[in-house]
């Protein structure tokens, strides 16, 4: 009997024994998948991080690319402008080289000028803060416009450079023309920069009429893009490679601003290349023909002005005191120069002027206070603002308070012509 209880108690622990290690078994497999599990979550976590870190130190790498680029972009005019005009300042050069040295400074300020530009517009575009403007407009003669400018480019480059407009061109389109100048230009610029001698840049517009859609392309035969490169050229900083940017210059924004332009106006970038034949640039866009309106006023003779009466300059800055000093006499115009908003209003209102000429940024007080006080005492004085950013938010900003016009600084004459002319 005892035996039995024995054998049975035996049999049990035996079988309790076996149960424990199939636990056991069991317990360890699965520790041994979640282990599995874990590690494959780690190396993908792991993974994940070192893409992100690499990502992050390209996204460095092109950023430190782009500011050590932009600083040489800036640099090489900048340099050029102070060097030569050390060189007149010294009078030790040849009478000859006069005004080859100022065409010169001349060409490396207006380098520079764009280079400032595309970095406002580009981080405009960036906050969103762009705002598109489009009026009726002669497109056509906008753009025959572009290409008188880069047909002296093109000679010397020795590169045969054409225009083409589809037969049944509008003669009005409703468009932001500044904003279409601005892409085609740095299309042609880019055309004209990476085409060699006895190449060819044309400029195809085309209008289609069922569509209502304007098709632009640039086509030039020049070096062409790598077929890596193609797909990130549109990207902000981006340049094919670095040998490009040591032979050819440039900032990489000119495209990334095009490309975002051209999206803004609710259009579509055309583009195709093959290396060493030639590239595409172009963009298709929805546009609508405008209503031709009888026009009004014969059409005056320009250039001379016929301004009388007496102009006020608001401006604290000397150096821009003088530039526009030196305008307004070649123009035969008379003025008086104040340096601060207060000064303006007491002028104003002490004097019969035809026009005030006002910077915003002057000690005392700016542009728009000075506007906003002058218009409670005088409607109608026509206020021109000097603008040096020349953003479209801002001449919103000058109009509120009252202003009647925005010129950009630095003062250009044509421009300049073109206030004197609308307010005599
Ligand atoms: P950048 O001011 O440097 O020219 P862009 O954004 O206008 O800046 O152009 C970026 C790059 O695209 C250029 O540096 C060049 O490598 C390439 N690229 C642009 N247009 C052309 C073209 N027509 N032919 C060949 N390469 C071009």
């Amino acid at each position: 009997m005892d035996e039995e209880r024995v054998k049975r108690m035996v049999n049990r622990e035996r079988n309790a024994r076996k149960e424990s290690e199939r636990l056991l078994e069991q317990k360890s497999s699965e520790l041994y998948e979640i282990n599995q599990n874990l590690e494959q979550l780690v190396t993908e976590r792991t993974e994940k991080l070192t893409t992100a870190l690499n990502n992050a130190n390209i996204a460095m790498k092109t950023k430190d690319d782009f500011v050590s680029n932009m600083s040489h972009e800036i640099r090489t005019p900048l340099n050029a402008i102070m060097g030569f005009v050390e060189v007149m300042q010294s009078s030790e050069y040849e009478e000859e080289a006069f005004s080859n040295y100022l065409n010169i400074i001349n060409d490396s300020s207006e380098t520079l000028l764009k280079i400032i530009n595309d970095i406002l517009d580009f981080s405009k575009l960036q906050s969103g803060q762009f705002k598109i403007s489009p009026i009726d407009v002669n497109l056509r003669d906008k753009l025959q416009h572009v290409y008188s400018l880069f047909s002296k480019i093109a000679t010397e480059k020795e590169v045969s450079f054409l225009i083409n407009f589809s037969n049944d061109f509008p003669k009005l389109l409703v468009v932001d023309d500044i904003r279409i100048t601005q892409i085609v230009s740095n299309f042609v610029s880019n055309a004209l920069k990476f085409t060699p001698k006895n190449g060819t840049v044309s400029i195809q517009v085309l209008y289609e009429h069922e569509r209502s859609t304007l098709i632009l392309k640039v086509i030039d035969t020049g070096i062409g893009i790598k077929k890596e490169a193609q797909a990130t050229i549109f990207n902000s900083f981006e340049q094919e490679d670095r040998t490009v940017t040591r032979e050819y210059g440039g900032t990489g924004l000119g495209l990334a601003i095009a490309k975002q332009l051209v999206e803004l106006m609710s259009g579509e970038v055309i583009f195709k290349s093959i290396p060493q034949k030639g590239s595409v640039f172009g963009f298709e866009m929805p546009l609508t023909v405008a209503i031709e309106k009888k026009q009004l006023k014969s059409n005056k003779k320009r250039n001379l002005v016929s301004f009388t009466g007496t102009i006020l300059v608001a401006e604290d800055n000397e150096v821009n005191i003088l530039l526009i000093s030196i305008v307004l006499e070649q123009l035969f115009v008379s003025f008086e120069v104040v340096e601060n908003g207060l000064l303006a209003i007491s002028a104003v209102k002490n004097n019969n002027y035809a026009l005030v000429l006002m910077d915003n940024q002057m000690p005392k007080m700016s542009g728009k206070d000075a506007t906003l006080e002058i218009r409670k005492f005088n409607k109608k004085i026509p206020i021109v603002a000097l603008s040096a950013n020349a953003l479209k938010t801002e001449k919103e900003e000058f109009l509120e308070v009252g202003m009647n016009d925005v010129l950009s600084k630095p003062i250009n004459k044509t421009e300049l012509l073109e206030i004197l002319e609308k307010y005599k």
